[in-house]
């Protein structure tokens, strides 16, 4: 029932200013809101003025979650109409601030916490929640939050934010996503002694105990939500890996971390092969960090190149990985079943920079959390083994990234071709402004989402992945590459999205995992699924 409580606390029903005069009369609104009746774009005018009112960006973050809890509506109309500008404070980097002082920020809570001594009632948790046709859950331990480690349930963050971004970027109406943690304590001491720390305050579970919880978890949101699509997010590597592999052919899911991850860096780098004329086959990789997103990317990568007519033995050849023990060769005793087709037949080596000297990469990419590792000595060996050194610093946030981009241009004297995880101002070097590309998910996670919503998708298979980065890398034009650019300007990431998921819809259907019979016009279809920022 509608009343004017309910309208005016329930976030997806509010108006604020905006109720007109018929629904102030019919449910009692008159007195409770100021006289004037304004329209969508004026309140977000007001929200413009008071987010640039404030200095930080975390303070910007915290009144934009208010609005969120407030007026679902005007938040993502307000995020929807500059993601340039918005992103960066409802994502990354300012998320990776947001979680860790969660504790401290934290209002009023959002989406559902499942701590592992309640899993015997999944099923009367999830049920608990408001809206009862979920289609996505992103799913987070908080073991490794971003490059910031272990941060408990105050990972919570990462969660809220990429669900914000599968409706900013890609139109996935908001009532079908659900954040979840699984609280299965914190090996982080600072938080298990902080009196306002919000989650279980024990040491993190492990082994069988753990996976037996991740297992009924699986089996419980299957049974309460039989369309759901699970991503997971931000898992420790190991555990990372083996929860995709062990559960990625029983339930629709996928982890971001690793597949996504490895889209967009194949994207971007399709599109820098396309316009350096250097084909992907001949690229070499040498990647710092050989976790989850290092080998996500590299099997991704070794995937395509063998669609491109490679042999396995061919493409896993072009890999190597360095990892806080050094490069990953044979004689190594620590090497972990995921990291093995990466190991090469070398002497050990711990420098990364002279590593770069015998194996003579065309790409570095930077996946270690290691702030700063990509240092003067490194970069400049790669420009001087290459044309156009591919120089990738993923790690996030910003303060882990490997290096800057005003570095990797200035050290390779602006002939490196540049993405980082983290987005970089532009950087002007003898006259010249390049605009750093972020190799940021948010280019396919949200389209990916949109496309398994459109389709009821029962499952998420690589090959959808790779069309993912191709539809990607078809929208990059020469001039944003001439600009440094190796992705579409991040202000046209509703429209990229779209072109993607269309793409990414098309594969569903033709390898038979659609739940829906193929509509005749896919396009139209596609859109008229998505989500639109106006009050109803
Ligand atoms: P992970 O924990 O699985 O792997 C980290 C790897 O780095 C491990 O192999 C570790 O041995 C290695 N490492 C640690 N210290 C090192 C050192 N001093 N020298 C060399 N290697 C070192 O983590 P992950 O999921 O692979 O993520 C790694 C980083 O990548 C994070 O910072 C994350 O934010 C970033 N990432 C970025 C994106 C993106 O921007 N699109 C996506 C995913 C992950």
């Amino acid at each position: 029932m509608k009343t004017a409580f309910t309208l005016l606390q329930d976030p997806r029903q509010n108006k604020g200013t905006a109720f007109s005069k018929e629904e102030r009369d019919k449910y009692g609104l008159n007195g409770l809101l100021p006289n004037v009746i304004e329209n969508l774009d004026t309140q977000v005018l007001r929200v413009l003025g008071q987010v640039d009112e404030f200095e930080k960006p975390i303070n910007k973050y915290i009144y934009l979650m208010g609005l969120l809890e407030n007026n679902e509506t005007l938040f993502f109309k307000t995020v929807m109409s500059n993601p340039a500008k918005y992103l960066p404070l409802v994502y990354t980097p300012t998320v990776g601030e947001a979680c860790e002082t969660f504790g401290h920020i934290m209002r009023s809570p959002r989406g559902i916490y499942i701590s592992i001594k309640e899993k015997h009632r999944i099923r009367e948790i999830l049920r608990n929640w408001y809206d009862k046709d979920v289609r996505f859950a992103v799913v987070t331990d908080g073991e490794r939050i971003l490059g910031l480690g272990d941060l408990g349930v105050c990972g919570m963050g990462i969660p809220i934010g990429k669900l914000c971004l599968y409706t900013t970027c890609a139109g996935v109406p908001p009532e079908y996503t659900l954040p979840i943690t699984l609280d299965v304590g914190t090996n982080n001491k600072k938080f298990l002694n902080d009196p306002l720390y919000p989650g279980l305050r024990q040491k993190r579970v492990g082994g069988e105990e753990y996976d037996d919880f991740v297992l009924e978890f699986v089996n419980a949101i299957k049974d309460v939500f039989p369309k759901i699509c699970i991503q997971w997010e931000d898992f420790a590597g190991a555990e990372a890996v083996e929860i995709m592999g062990k559960y990625r052919d029983k339930i629709c899911s996928f982890n971001d971390d690793i597949q996504g991850t490895a889209a967009v860096a194949t994207g971007g780098l399709l599109a820098a092969c396309y316009y350096s004329g250097k084909a992907l086959t001949d690229q070499r990789f040498l990647f710092l960090g050989a976790g989850a997103a290092a080998t996500g990317i590299a099997n991704l990568l070794a995937l395509k190149m063998q669609m491109n007519g490679a042999s396995k033995e061919e493409a896993y050849d072009r890999f190597y990985m360095f990892d806080v023990n050094g490069l990953l060769v044979k004689s190594r005793k620590d090497i972990l079943d995921f990291q093995e087709p990466f190991v090469h037949d070398m002497e050990p080596n711990n420098n990364f920079a002279d590593a770069i000297l015998k194996i003579k990469p065309t790409a570095i990419i930077g996946v270690s959390t290691v702030g700063g590792a990509f240092n003067e000595q490194v970069v400049s060996n790669m420009a001087r083994l290459n044309e156009n050194p591919i120089i990738f610093p993923y790690s996030n946030p910003t303060s882990h990234a490997e290096c800057t981009a005003e570095q990797a241009i200035t050290w390779t004297k602006g002939k490196c071709i540049f993405a980082s995880g983290s987005p970089f101002a532009p950087v002007t070097y003898k006259g010249k402004t390049y605009t750093p590309g972020q190799g940021n998910n948010v280019y396919i996670f949200p389209a990916m989402g949109l496309a398994i919503f459109a389709t009821e998708a029962t499952r998420v298979t690589d090959k959808m992945f790779i069309t993912a980065s191709e539809a990607l890398a078809s929208q990059v034009s020469r001039s944003d590459f001439e600009k440094g650019l190796i992705y579409p300007p991040i202000n046209s990431i509703l429209e990229v999205s779209v072109n993607i998921a269309i793409r990414i819809a098309e594969e569903i259907f033709d390898s038979g995992l659609a739940g829906i019979e193929k509509p005749t016009n896919l396009e139209q279809y596609i859109r008229s699924k998505m989500y639109q920022p106006v009050y109803k």
